[in-house]
Parts: structure tokens; C-alpha cells; sequence
């Protein structure tokens, strides 16, 4: 499965025309891609667009009957349902601000039930703190109306977390994942090596922004890539799972991934160290207090006791 379009439908020119080269660009071997777009866009700032609101469902419309292509919008609330639902939208999302607020999420799966139109699939983003079981509660949700639901992968503050994504995968093997690897790293360069990762990890698909002019995009304009960057991408990343068990791919993946954290952990301590040692410096303290030194190594072998990690280990480090 392949979701791709623009993070925001800024006006009709922009949407049509990254709608059409995507179109033009589907390998004959997709069944499933789907063209995405925000119309109400949850940005940080209230001063940043704030995308183009109901007038873009219109626009949708002619994605659906010139390309061809099924459309999907971010939803938020239950009045964004019903106004997608009623033109026509063929799936909704849930994005990882929405997902971190559960009432939300329910009463956007209440507004999916109510609704007179069903739409094809509801998908859900983790939400943008990393936590699976809210996650997992969230398609539960989800689950309430009849609707298949598609978990999508987008990390936390630029970063995989893909234990998170283990956790989901190992609790729900059932439910289709994606990745989405602009949200994920905010960065267009490093897309395609998440995508290698995910295919070796067996996801299902990709959900990717994709703008006809990235750099004039009214949001995310570093991790759009252009439609023909898309297609490349999609060629070369088909996800086909080629074998079953991903276990080592997902362990390895979490050993790299807390790596990262751990020798950024260590650089944020160094860097305090150093600040310590400029205090020390200026006020005349020597380097090393023994008291305190024996503190630290004491409370941190105590510690080491009750989590698998020898002392020596510990006394090491240290
Ligand atoms: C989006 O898909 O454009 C979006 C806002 O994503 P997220 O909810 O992952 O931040
Ligand atoms: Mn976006």
C-alpha cells in the first residue's frame, strides 16, 4: 500500500498538478496507491498555514475523477468526518497530535460510526509520544466502527522509536504498517533509507509527501520529494516482505537506534562535565572531590544490582 501527496493541498493548480505526475508515474503493479493531502493542518505555530479548509475537498474531487486515484485527509474532529465523508473522501487518518489525545480518537471513530457514508480504510499515526499501547488502544478504537484500519509508523522528535513500532507489530501482526519517513526524520535525504529499513523490516508500505515544487510548499518543504523522486523510490522499494521473520532485523534495528541515544546521552554529559570543570575553575575548587565521586560510583553500582549490570561494568564507565 502507497500513500503519497502533498502535506497540505495549498491551492487547485498545486494539487492537480502533483496528483497528475503521480498518476502518470504509478507502476501498473500498484493496486493500492492512494493520493493523500491535508486540508485542516495541525501545525505548532498558530501563525503557520493552517491549510486550505473545506474549499480543498472539492479539489479532491477532481483527483478522484481525472487520476483515477482514491483520496485520504487528515481528520481531527468529528466535523472534519462528516465533511469528508459527504464529498466523497475514500480514507481518513488520524495524525500523531490527534493520536496522543484518546478522547479525540473516539470521538472521531463515533463521528465514522454515525456517518451515513463509510469511508475504505481509517488509518492511525503514532501518536507523538512514543507509546504503543496507546497506539494499540487507539486502533481498538478504531476497530469500534466496521472499517479496516492501517497503523502508519511516523516516530517521535525526528526519530524511528522503533520499538514502539515492535511493540505494535509483536501485539498486532494483523494490522497493516506503514512507514512514513518524512515525518519521521523531517529531512527528504534520509526517506530512502528508512525505506530500505522498513522494507527489511517487513512493513506493508510507505505513506510519503510527495509536491510538485517541494521547495515552495507552504508546509514541510525539506521533506517533500518531487513526484519523479517518488517513482523511483516506489520501484525500488516494492515491499514485498521477502521473508517472514523480521525478528533479528527489528533487534538490530533497536540495538543501532539506542546506540544513537546512548552516545548522545553521553556527549549531553560530557558537555555538563566540561561546565562543571569551567565552575570548578574559576572558583578555585579542585577537579576531583573524593566524597563526591565515591557518591556517584556507590549509588550507581547500587543500581547496577537491580538491573542486570555488574558493578564492575558500572566501576568501568564510570
Ligand atoms: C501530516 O501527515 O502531514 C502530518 C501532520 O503528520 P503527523 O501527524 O505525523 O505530524
Ligand atoms: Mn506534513
Amino acid at each position: 500500500m502507497f500513500i503519497v501527496g502533498p502535506c497540505s493541498a495549498e491551492t487547485e493548480t498545486q494539487l492537480l498538478a502533483t496528483a497528475r505526475a503521480v498518476a502518470a508515474l504509478m507502476p501498473d503493479s500498484f493496486e493500492q496507491v492512494i493520493f493523500r493531502a491535508g486540508v485542516w493542518k495541525p501545525r505548532t505555530s498558530p501563525d503557520s498555514f493552517q491549510g486550505a479548509g473545506m474549499v480543498a475537498l472539492k479539489w479532491l474531487n477532481r483527483v478522484q475523477t481525472e487520476c483515477g486515484l482514491p483520496v485520504a485527509v487528515e481528520v481531527a474532529t468529528p466535523e472534519h468526518v462528516s465533511a469528508a465523508l459527504a464529498a466523497g473522501v475514500d480514507y481518513l487518518w488520524i495524525g500523531a497530535r490527534t493520536g496522543a489525545n484518546p478522547i479525540a480518537v473516539q470521538a472521531v471513530a463515533e463521528a465514522v460510526i454515525q456517518s451515513p457514508v463509510q469511508p475504505r480504510g481509517l488509518m492511525i499515526k503514532n501518536p507523538v509520544n512514543a507509546d504503543a499501547m496507546l497506539w494499540k488502544g487507539n486502533i481498538e478504537r478504531l476497530e469500534r466502527t466496521s472499517v479496516p484500519v492501517i497503523a502508519v509508523h511516523r516516530g517521535c522528535n525526528h526519530r524511528p522509536c522503533w520499538q514502539m513500532a515492535y511493540e505494535l507489530r509483536s501485539a498486532r501482526p494483523d494490522i497493516p504498517l506503514l512507514i512514513d519517513p518524512c515525518h519521521m526524520s523531517g529531512d527528504k535525504n534520509l526517506v530512502e533509507g528508512l525505506c530500505r529499513m522498513a522494507q527489511t523490516l517487513g512493513y506493508d508500505g510507505t505513506m510519503i509527501e510527495v509536491h510538485c515544487a517541494p521547495q515552495t510548499a507552504l508546509s514541510d518543504a525539506r521533506q517533500q520529494l518531487t513526484p519523479d523522486e517518488w517513482g523511483a523510490l516506489v520501484r525500488k522499494y516494492p515491499f514485498r516482505p521477502v521473508c517472514d521473520d523480521h525478528t533479528l532485523a527489528w533487534l538490530r534495528a533497536m540495538m543501532d537506534e539506542t546506540d544513537d541515544n546512548l552516545w548522545q546521552v553521553i556527549e549531553e554529559r560530557m558537555k555538563i562535565s566540561r561546565r562543571i570543570g569551567e565552575w570548578k575553575q574559576l572558583h578555585d575548587v579542585p577537579v576531583l572531590q573524593r566524597e563526591r565521586f565515591n557518591e556517584i560510583v556507590e549509588r550507581r553500582q547500587e543500581w547496577a544490582l537491580s538491573h542486570a549490570i555488574s558493578p564492575d561494568t558500572v566501576d568501568a564507565i564510570l
